[in-house]
């Protein structure tokens, strides 16, 4: 088994919250990873976690930083650029902050949150 079938093995294996969702990621960490763990502690949602081989994002809980920054602060963090949007998995600002409102039920986001559709 390739390291990449098992770090999406390992993916499949993570523990989800209850989202509907027909989706499988929106950001994700490449092979470049170098394992410095630098990202793990900057993500809002502790969507960050080390994997087998790379570091790895759980999907259900990664809202792409929308409702507590303007920016990927995993992305921002990375010194290899290698937290990036899966091109083939776009997802849409309401959805990503319905997720944050999800994940953080008791904060108020209100209508100017942070978000990085509106850089
Ligand atoms: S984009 Fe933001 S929410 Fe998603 S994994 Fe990176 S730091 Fe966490
Ligand atoms: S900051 Fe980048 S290189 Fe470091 S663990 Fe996170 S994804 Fe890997």
């Amino acid at each position: 088994m390739t390291a990449a079938s098992k770090n999406r093995r390992k993916q499949k294996d993570v523990q989800v919250l209850d989202i509907e969702r027909d989706y499988t990621m929106a950001t994700m960490i490449t092979e470049e990873c170098i394992n410095c763990g630098a990202c793990e502690p900057e993500c809002p949602n502790e969507a960050i976690f080390e994997g087998e081989d790379i570091y790895l994002i759980n999907p259900d809980k990664c809202t792409e930083c929308v409702g507590h920054f303007d920016e990927e602060q995993c992305a921002a963090v990375c010194p290899v650029d290698c937290c990036v949007p899966d091109p083939n998995i776009p997802e849409a600002e309401q959805l990503l902050l319905n997720r944050a409102k999800t994940i953080h039920p008791d904060k108020d986001f209100g209508e100017e949150f942070p978000s990085r559709f509106r850089n």
